[in-house]
C-alpha cells in the first residue's frame, strides 16, 4: 500500500525564541515537497508561538498526560495542546520510558487519549543494545507495541517509531536489513490489532537519521519516514531529509 512519508522533528529540550529562524526554513523547506507530511515537536513552551509563526507546518508536542484535567502539577492535557496549536504528539519516546520510567500502560493511555482528540500521535518503541545483542530485538519490540498501542486506532492519525535506543544521539543506526525485519514484523503486528487499516498506519525509523543515511533508510520496505532527533535542530541538517523523503515519495 502507498503510504505517505512523514518525517517528523524532536527537538527534547533545545529551542528558544531565538531558534524560530530555523523552524521558519523548515517550513518554507516543507512547502516546497507537498508530497511528504513534515512537522516539528518543539519544547511545549514554544508550541503556541511556532503555531502562530509558521501556520503551514503542523507542530506538535514530545508528551501528553492522560487526563483531561485535574491535580497533576506541570503536566498537559491534550486539549491543552491543541489548544495550544499542537497538531500532534510524540508518545513513549524512549527517554521517557527510561528518565520518567512510564510504563507500556501508561503510553497506551497516552496514545488513547491523543487519538481521542484528534492529534497525529507518535507511538515510540525500541529495544537497548542488550536485548539486541541477545538477538530478542523483534520480539521485544513486538511485546512493547502490542502493549503501548491504543485498542481502537484511526489509522490516518496513528503513526509507530521504531527508535532503537542504542541508536539514537549515537550516530549508530542498525543495518537496513535489521531495519526491514524489525518495520516488516511491527507492520504483521499492527494488522493483526486492526486488521486491513494497520496496512495505513505509518511506521518510522527514529535513531541517528541525517541526510547521509536518509536515502538508504527510506528505500527500505515498511520505512514510512523518519522521527529525527539532533538532525532536526538545523534547518540545514534536517532539510536534506525531508529531500530525501520526497525523492521516494
Ligand atoms: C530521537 O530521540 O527521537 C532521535 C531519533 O534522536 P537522534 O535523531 O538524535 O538519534
Amino acid at each position: 500500500m502507498a503510504r505517505r512519508k512523514l518525517v517528523v522533528g524532536n527537538w527534547k529540550m533545545h529551542g528558544l525564541g531565538s531558534d524560530f529562524v530555523q523552524v521558519e526554513e523548515i517550513e518554507s523547506a516543507a512547502a516546497g515537497h507537498p508530497q511528504v507530511d513534515v512537522g516539528l515537536c518543539v519544547p511545549s513552551t514554544l508550541i503556541e508561538r511556532a503555531s502562530r509563526a509558521v501556520p503551514g507546518l503542523p507542530i506538535g508536542a514530545q508528551d501528553v498526560h492522560p487526563a483531561d484535567k485535574g491535580a497533576h502539577t506541570g503536566c498537559l492535557s491534550t486539549a491543552m495542546l491543541a489548544d495550544a496549536g499542537a497538531s500532534m504528539v510524540i508518545v513513549g519516546h524512549s527517554e521517557r520510558r527510561e528518565a520518567q520510567h512510564e510504563t507500556d500502560e501508561e503510553v497506551r493511555a497516552k496514545a488513547e487519549a491523543a487519538l481521542g482528540a484528534g492529534l497525529l500521535t507518535i507511538v515510540c518503541v525500541g529495544e537497548s543494545l542488550d536485548v539486541r545483542e541477545a538477538g530478542d530485538a523483534v520480539p521485544t519490540v513486538e511485546g512493547q507495541l502490542d502493549a503501548s498501542i491504543p485498542r481502537d486506532a484511526d489509522a490516518t492519525r496513528l503513526a509507530v517509531a521504531y527508535e532503537p535506543i542504542w541508536a539514537i544521539g549515537t550516530g549508530r543506526i542498525p543495518t537496513v536489513e535489521d531495519i526491514g525485519q524489525m518495520h516488516s514484523a511491527l507492520r504483521q503486528r499492527l494488522c493483526v490489532a486492526y486488521g486491513d487499516s494497520g496496512e495505513a498506519i505509518r511506521i518510522l525509523y527514529g535513531g541517528s537519521v541525517k541526510g547521509s543515511n536518509a536515502a538508504e533508510i527510506f528505500a527500505v520496505e515498511d520505512v514510512d519516514g523518519a522521527l529525527v532527533g539532533g538532525a532536526s535542530l538545523k534547518a540545514a541538517d534536517f532539510i536534506p531529509i525531508i529531500e530525501a523523503a520526497a525523492l521516494k515519495a
